[in-house]
């Protein structure tokens, strides 16, 4: 019997297979691509198997549940980098600057104000990327497209480094031309950073420069 961690060691071998072979189509480095572990939902059990197996870069949606899930594991595993790829409220900016290594979905002025002063409150500095509403849903977070060269004037004003940009596309159409796009945005503003393609859709999100997927299901298997 293949016991957890070999699982787990299984599963981080699949979804890197799939990372390199779309790397090597497009002529990249698949160095270049960090695969971020989506653990929302998922307990200790699913968790621990893979920081055994030698993962460290893990991302949660919600502030609260990773509150609750991951300083233990942090004071275990002191090398793992934890991402909030998740909206976050102003009121919790000082709680995910603690806790997180990277925030995926800066999207408003307001929020950037709020997280120059949790920087300077809690002393450490997380990577930060914008998230871009790349197909205009009034449900989805991130901002709009027009806003975007004004949120990116902001943030560097109020002395916040970006990283690069990140989106979630729609559902249920061809994500590839809205990655593109997100990859153009991109490169117009001078940021190397690109935070898209998840369980389904990685290869197209790597061969278009995408520098971090997010990844849950293909690991996983489906959310209960
Ligand atoms: C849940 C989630 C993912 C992972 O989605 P899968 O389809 O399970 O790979 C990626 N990005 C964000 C923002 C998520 O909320």
């Amino acid at each position: 019997m293949p016991d957890a961690t070999d699982i787990a060691a299984a599963a981080l071998t699949r979804v890197a297979g799939r990372i390199d072979a779309a790397a090597r189509l497009a002529a990249r480095d698949p160095a270049g691509v960090t695969l971020i572990a989506v653990t929302k939902t998922r307990s200790l059990a699913d968790i621990e198997p893979l920081l055994a197996a030698g993962h460290r870069d893990f991302g949660e949606n919600r502030v609260q549940e990773a509150q609750a899930k991951w300083p233990d594991l942090r004071a275990a595993w002191p090398d793992l980098r934890l991402h909030l790829v998740g909206q976050l409220q102003s009121n919790k900016a000082a709680d995910a600057v603690a806790l997180f290594d990277a925030i995926h979905s800066l999207d408003r002025r307001s929020l950037a104000d709020a997280l120059v002063r949790a920087i300077e409150r809690e002393g450490r500095t997380p990577l930060l990327f914008v998230q871009v509403n790349i197909g205009a849903e009034p449900q989805k977070g991130g901002c709009d497209i027009a806003e975007l060269p004004v949120l990116l004037d902001h943030c560097a004003t109020a002395g916040l480094s970006i990283t690069g940009l990140m989106c979630v596309p729609p559902a249920g159409v061809e994500a590839a031309p809205w990655f593109a796009l997100l990859a153009r945005l991109a490169r117009r503003h001078g940021l190397a950073g690109l935070s898209m393609g998840m369980s389904d859709d990685l290869e197209a999100a790597v061969m278009m420069g995408a520098s971090h997927v997010r990844v849950g299901t293909a690991l996983f298997g489906p959310r209960g």
